[in-house]
């Protein structure tokens, strides 16, 4: 990067000049009279506004912290990719109070059947209120998230492409494809798996590349419905990679394996998916008038590193995978939910010396595990005969209860147990929505903060008040006296002891302001 002339910087309680360029700020204070020549000052930048940017801009927002999302298309996505919302990223939604929206642009469906496709019921009692999978188009989220980061308060500047950045001790200097430098306290990396962000920060993203692609697109057909579905029925005995099926009026969406792994940045064309329609069902469809058509790969990689300094990567930045189990988003969004509250507090000045570093120390193995079951998934949909055989034995396996169990709490997140040291299972792990004497828990989690649920009535959030609310309830269903939530819903602490809670209090939320 070239060598960068920025004047003064103000810290994050200084007023922000703003820039003509950019009208408006919501959430930032007024233009300050005189000097309004200093370069604008953002505490966070966040480069992409897909799901994982979008919400990381909304849980920084409920903390106050100043931030600009720089998104370089300048529209939209036009096509609609349906993707599944699994349980925790449901939860997340009613947490934060996204749920009635979320839930009247998406279809339920019920939260089997998505390990490697194997078609097996959801176990009896799964732990959640929002034991479904919603179905439902990637832009849609998008907006609503994208819609909920405004409303609370965060910019969003579309058609500007970050190109370059450079950090130092203060903050980081980002600059724009058009040459324009803006200035922040932290940039986070939320552009997707060709990151430019991850690229520029020299962090290594190990895995496989792609062996095999897919076609995937939206278009109309040219024969009765009937034959579609025999012969779908019949390829897809021994082909699951393979899908035809009706998609609204008229429309039908078509997944066929392609010829060989070519130029992802080059759409493939109405041809290509003729040719192999042909080859592998023996007929076209007579396919006609696309609406979209896109490929996708089976590539597998995870960043070495999650932060470099105030450079932070979250979402598909960060890792890579087929889309087998619908995972990606979810794992995004789940990121920048575990990220946006650490960073506010790094931000806002409370947080303990460790907590920015607990983000990769949480979420790295979570990816890695993703990555993996990703991988058996492939091998468990390849036609070669000793996969196949593989997967009638996990087909059996699954009939019990207990391994099914564990395939579906992988998938939909709600099996996650973050490592905070020894204690019962319930500490690390997130809890359900339960029923309190005010409603339901989720609802008192809107504003991102800590809570404290304590059956005990004995305890208190004494100086940390202004970050964890407190609610004494005795009727709460949980068979332990006291937990302390994290503001992603977390587990930090179980017990009945002040003392103890005190400590643990300062371990998440740091000193006590009084
Ligand atoms: C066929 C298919 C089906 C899928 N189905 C599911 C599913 O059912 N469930 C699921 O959870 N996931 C699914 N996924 C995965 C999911 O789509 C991705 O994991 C998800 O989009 C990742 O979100 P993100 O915000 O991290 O990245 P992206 O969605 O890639 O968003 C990144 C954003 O950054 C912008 N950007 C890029 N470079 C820059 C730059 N230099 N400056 C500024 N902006 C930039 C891009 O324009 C984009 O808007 C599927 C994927 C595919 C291909």
């Amino acid at each position: 990067m070239r060598s960068l002339q920025i004047t003064a910087e103000p810290s994050s309680t200084d007023t922000v000049e703003r820039d003509s360029t950019l009208g408006d700020v919501p959430g930032l204070p007024s233009p300050a009279s005189g000097a309004d020549r200093a370069p604008l000052m953002f505490d966070v930048i966040i480069a992409g506004c897909g799901p994982t940017g979008a919400m990381l801009a909304a849980e920084l927002r409920l903390h106050d912290v100043r931030v600009l999302v720089l998104e370089k298309e300048t529209e939209p996505v036009s096509f609609v990719r349906i993707v599944g919302l699994h349980i925790r990223s449901i939860e997340l939604m009613a947490m934060r109070g996204l749920l009635e929206r979320i839930l009247e642009r998406g279809r339920q469906r019920p939260a089997g059947g998505f390990f490697a496709a194997i078609d097996k019921p959801v176990p009896e009692g799964l732990d959640s209120a929002h034991a479904y999978l919603l179905g439902i188009p990637q832009p849609v989220i998008v907006h609503l998230l994208e819609e909920h980061a405004i409303e609370l308060g965060a910019q969003v500047r579309r058609g500007c492409a970050v190109a370059d950045f450079e950090q130092d001790d203060d903050g980081v200097t980002v600059e724009l494809a058009d040459g324009e430098r803006l200035r922040s306290r932290y940039l986070v990396g939320c552009d997707g798996g060709r990151s430019t962000v991850r690229k520029l920060l020299g962090v290594g993203f190990p895995g496989e590349p792609s062996r095999t692609e897919t076609l995937m697109g939206e278009m109309e057909v040219g024969v009765p419905q009937e034959e579609i579905v025999a012969k779908v029925t019949e390829i897809r005995e021994t082909d699951r990679r393979f899908s035809l099926g009706p998609f609204g009026e008229r429309v039908y969406r078509v997944i066929v394996p392609a010829a060989g792994v070519g130029d992802r940045a080059e759409p493939p064309t109405l041809e290509d998916f003729k040719q192999q329609l042909r080859t592998i069902a023996g007929t076209d469809f007579g396919v006609h008038s696309p609406r979209w058509l896109s490929r996708f790969g089976d590539a597998t990689r995870l960043a070495e590193r999650y932060r470099v300094g105030r450079v932070l990567l979250a979402g598909d930045a960060a890792h890579i995978h087929p889309p087998i189990g619908g995972q990606g988003l979810n794992l995004g969004v789940q990121d920048a939910f575990n990220l946006g509250w650490k960073l506010a507090a790094q931000i806002r000045g409370w947080a303990p010396e460790t907590l920015l570093d607990t983000y990769q120390a949480e979420r790295h193995p979570v990816a890695e595990d993703v990555l993996d079951n990703t991988r058996a998934q492939m091998e468990l949909l390849s036609t070669e005969p000793g996969p196949q055989a593989v997967r009638r034995l996990l087909t059996e396996l699954m009939d019990f209860d207990e391994v099914n169990r564990h395939l579906i709490e992988k998938i939909t997140a709600i099996g996650i147990r973050y490592d905070l040291g020894a204690g019962p299972d319930l500490l690390g792990r997130r809890l359900r929505d339960l029923d309190v004497k005010q409603g339901h828990l989720y609802d008192l989690l809107h504003r991102g903060r800590g809570l404290l649920l304590d059956r005990t009535e004995r305890l208190t959030v004494g100086g940390w008040s202004d970050r964890v609310d407190y609610l004494g309830d005795p009727t709460a269903v949980l068979d332990v006296p006291c937990v302390l939530l994290r503001p992603d819903g977390h587990v930090a602490w179980i017990g009945d002891d002040q003392q103890d809670l005190d400590d643990h209090l300062s371990r998440w939320f740091g000193k006590p302001a009084n």
